[in-house]
C-alpha cells in the first residue's frame, strides 16, 4: 500500500480545477493579460477595511456563534424578509458561498441520488455532488444558455433529489427570464424536489431586476455571499437561508466543520451592507458593453445579461485548442469551456479587469479570430 491507496474512493470525483491549471500557466507568463479570474478588480471599500481592523483590534478574535454574529444576521435576515416577501425563512453566516454549498449537498444529498445541473455549470456543483454521492444529470443550456423547462421535467426521475440553479450564471453570464425562474421554482415545487439557488451574482444584474425562485417557491434554499458584490472573496463571508428544517441541519454540520466564518470579518461585512456598490455594478456594465461591441462582429456571442462573464463560441478549433494558443502565443488568459461543460466548443472571459486589460484582450482575440 502507498498513501494514495489510501485515498477514499470519493476523491475520484473531483480533479485539479481547471481553472487553477490556467492560473498556473499564467505565472509563468510575466505580463499576461488576464481575462481569467472569477473575483472583482475592485478592492472592499475603505470604511469597511476600516471596520475589519477595529474589530480586530477590539478583540473579536474568538469564534463567533456558529450561525453567526447577531448584527450580520438581523441586517441579511431583515433584507430577505422584505426582498423574498414570505415569512419564516431562516439564515445563517456561512464561510463563503462555497461554504454554504458544501453544507447543502451534505445535509440533503444521499448516494445514489440524481442532481440536475445546468450546462455549462460553475465547477464546484459536480464536483460537491459528486463528493455526497450523487450521480450528476447535465441539462444543456446551449446556444443561448436559457433553461428549457421541458427539458428540465424530462430529466427528473423518482431518484432527483436536487435541482442547482445559478443566476445570473457562471460561466456564460446568462441572466434566466423571469417567466422561466418562475417555471422552475413551480416545477420544483410540483416534482417534490429541492431548489438549490446560488445567488452571489445578483446584485451583477445589467439590463434588468433580479429575480429570485424563491419568490415563487418558498421552500427554495439560497446560498449568497459578499465575495463579489463587496470585493471581499478572500473574507469568506457568506450566509444561506431557507426553510428551517433544512438551515437547522446545516448550522449544526457547520459546527463539526467550519465552525464559523472568520470572526472579526463578520463584523465587517455589518459595514459592507451598508456601503452603495452602483457605481461598481455600472462601471461592469460598461465592461461588458465595452467587451461585447469588440467582439459581436467577429464571435457568436450571447450577450451576457448579467455577473462578469461572457462566453463566446470558438471561431476554430476545441475551446482548449484555442485556449492554448491564446496563451502561448498572446499571453492572453482566458478559460476553456471544457472547464464549465461536457462541450469543450466556447471560453469564458471574465470581464473583471482594468478597461485596458479588456481592450487588450479585444485586440488579441479579433487577431485570433482572424486566424
Ligand atoms: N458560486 C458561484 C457561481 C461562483 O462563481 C463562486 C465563485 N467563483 C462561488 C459560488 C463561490 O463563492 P465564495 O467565494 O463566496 O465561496
Amino acid at each position: 500500500m502507498t498513501p494514495k491507496d489510501w485515498l477514499a474512493e470519493r476523491t475520484n470525483c473531483f480533479d485539479v480545477s481547471g481553472i487553477r491549471r490556467v492560473f498556473e500557466l499564467g505565472a509563468k507568463l510575466k505580463n499576461p493579460i488576464n481575462l481569467s479570474i472569477g473575483q472583482p478588480d475592485f478592492d472592499v471599500a475603505e470604511e469597511v477595511r476600516r471596520a475589519a481592523v477595529a474589530a480586530i483590534n477590539s478583540g473579536k478574535n474568538g469564534y463567533s456563534l456558529t450561525q453567526g454574529i447577531g448584527p450580520l444576521r438581523e441586517k441579511l435576515q431583515a433584507r430577505v424578509d422584505e426582498d423574498y416577501g414570505h415569512a419564516g425563512r431562516e439564515l445563517f453566516i456561512t464561510s463563503g458561498t462555497s461554504g454554504g454549498l458544501m453544507l447543502a449537498t451534505l445535509v440533503l444529498i444521499d448516494p445514489g441520488d440524481e442532481v440536475i445541473v445546468f450546462d455549462p455549470f460553475f465547477v464546484m456543483y459536480e464536483a460537491l455532488a459528486g463528493v455526497a454521492g450523487a450521480k450528476i444529470v447535465r441539462v444543456e443550456t446551449y446556444p443561448d444558455f436559457q433553461i428549457d423547462l421541458d427539458r428540465v421535467e424530462a430529466a427528473i426521475t423518482a431518484r432527483t433529489k436536487m435541482i442547482i440553479f445559478n443566476n445570473p450564471a457562471n460561466p456564460t453570464g446568462a441572466v434566466a427570464r423571469p417567466q422561466i425562474v418562475r417555471g422552475l421554482a413551480e416545477l420544483a415545487a410540483r416534482r417534490d424536489v429541492v431548489l438549490l439557488s446560488d445567488e452571489i451574482y445578483r446584485d451583477f444584474c445589467y439590463d434588468s431586476d433580479f429575480v429570485s425562485p424563491a419568490e415563487f417557491n418558498a421552500d427554495t434554499l439560497v446560498v449568497d455571499g459578499l465575495s463579489k458584490n463587496a470585493g471581499m472573496p478572500g473574507w469568506r463571508i457568506g450566509f444561506a437561508h431557507g426553510p428551517a428544517e433544512i438551515i437547522g441541519e446545516m448550522k449544526k454540520l457547520q459546527q463539526y466543520s467550519f465552525v464559523c466564518a472568520p470572526h472579526p470579518l463578520q463584523w465587517a461585512a455589518v459595514a459592507a451592507l451598508d456601503v452603495d456598490m452602483s457605481p461598481q455594478i455600472d462601471a461592469y456594465r460598461h465592461k461588458r458593453d465595452l467587451l461585447v461591441e469588440g467582439l459581436a462582429d467577429r464571435y457568436e456571442l450571447t450577450v451576457p445579461g448579467g455577473a462578469f462573464y461572457a462566453f463566446p463560441k470558438t471561431p476554430w478549433g476545441t475551446g482548449s485548442e484555442f485556449v492554448e494558443k491564446a496563451i502561448t502565443e498572446h499571453e492572453l488568459l482566458i478559460i476553456p469551456g471544457g472547464v464549465f461543460s461536457g462541450r469543450d466548443t466556447h471560453f469564458r472571459i471574465s470581464f473583471a479587469a482594468a478597461d485596458e486589460v479588456i481592450e487588450q484582450g479585444i485586440e488579441v482575440l479579433r487577431k485570433l479570430a482572424g486566424r
